[in-house]
C-alpha cells in the first residue's frame, strides 16, 4: 500500500517506576545456579531496559480493552490467537488492510494479513526506553549482588500438590527512571487527531494497569510524564526546520494539529 507522509510526531518523556519492575529475558542463556526470572537487559551495557514491544503491546492491549465494545470485538469475534493452542492469546487483527485503514488499533499498532492478505505497517513506532543517566549512576551505588536491579522470593503454590515453589524474581528498583520515545506517522490529517488521542489513552491506561510481568502482585506500576511533543512536518525535514514547532503536554494538542493543516 502506498502511503503519504505528511510527517512526524515524536513524544518522549520519562517511565518512572513506582513499584519493582519484572520485564522477563528468556531463561535460555542464563547459567545454570543464577535468578529464575532474569529481566531483559542490554547485550551491551548489560542495563535493564523496557524493550519497545512491551510497551507496544501493553498499549495495543489496553486500547483494544477500552475500545472493544465501539468496535465489536467481542470474544473471539475479530481476534485472533496469537499465542499457542494450550496457551491461547486472542488479539484484534483486521484481515484486510482496507478494514486496518479504518480501525483505530490496527492503524496505530498495524495488522498481518492473513494467507495472501496485505500487512498494515504501524502507524506508530514504540522505541526501547533506556535508562536516564541519573537512574543507572543512582542503580550503580545500591548493592543487591546484582548490576542495577535487586530480587524478591516470590512464593507461588503449586494449585495441584498445594506445595509451595519459591522463585526468585529480580527486578528494577522502585524509583528507576526510563526515557521513551514514539514517533507517530502522519500519514493524513483526517485521523491524525483521533490517533494522538488514543496513544494518550493508551499511556493514561497503563499508568492504571501495570508493565511488565507480575502486575497482580503489585510489580510494574508506573508514572508516565509527557516532557515533549513535537510536530514534524515533512518541509521541516526536507529544507525549512523553523516549521517543527513543540509542545509540553497534550493539553496543546489541538495546535499541533494545525502543523499539519497548512
Ligand atoms: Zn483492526
Amino acid at each position: 500500500m502506498d502511503k503519504n507522509l505528511l510527517g512526524k510526531i515524536q513524544i518522549t518523556g520519562i517511565i518512572e517506576c513506582l513499584t519493582g519492575l519484572h520485564i522477563g529475558a528468556s531463561n535460555e542463556n542464563v547459567e545454570i545456579g543464577a535468578i529464575d526470572a532474569p529481566v531483559v537487559r542490554d547485550p551491551i551495557t548489560r542495563e535493564p531496559y523496557i524493550p519497545g514491544s512491551s510497551l507496544k503491546g501493553k498499549m495495543r492491549s489496553l486500547l483494544e480493552k477500552a475500545l472493544a465494545a465501539e468496535l465489536g470485538i467481542v470474544g473471539k469475534t475479530n481476534r485472533r490467537n496469537i499465542g499457542t493452542r494450550n496457551n491461547e492469546v486472542w488479539v484484534h487483527v483486521c484481515e484486510k488492510a482496507e478494514d486496518a485503514l479504518k480501525c483505530p488499533i490496527c492503524r496505530l499498532f498495524g495488522s498481518t494479513g492473513k494467507e495472501g492478505g496485505k500487512n498494515f505497517p504501524a502507524r506508530l513506532i514504540v522505541r526501547d526506553a533506556h535508562l536516564t543517566k541519573e537512574s543507572v549512576e543512582k542503580l550503580s551505588e545500591i548493592d543487591t549482588g546484582l548490576q542495577y536491579t535487586e530480587w524478591k522470593f516470590e512464593n507461588a503454590i503449586d494449585r495441584v500438590t498445594s506445595a509451595a515453589n519459591p522463585r526468585q524474581l529480580e527486578r528494577v528498583p522502585k524509583g528507576a527512571e526510563f526515557e521513551f520515545e514514539l514517533i507517530y506517522n502522519v500519514e493524513e490529517t483526517t485521523t491524525l487527531e483521533k490517533d494522538i488521542k488514543n496513544i494518550r489513552l493508551a499511556l493514561e491506561l497503563i499508568k492504571l494497569d501495570a508493565l511488565g510481568g507480575h502486575g497482580s502482585r503489585g510489580y510494574g506500576k508506573v508514572d508516565i510524564k509527557i516532557e515533549n511533543i513535537k510536530g514534524i512536518p515533512v518541509e521541516a525535514i526536507k529544507s525549512d526546520a523553523n516549521k517543527i514547532k513543540e509542545f509540553k503536554s497534550f493539553e496543546q494538542i489541538n495546535e499541533l494539529f494545525t502543523v499539519f493543516k497548512s
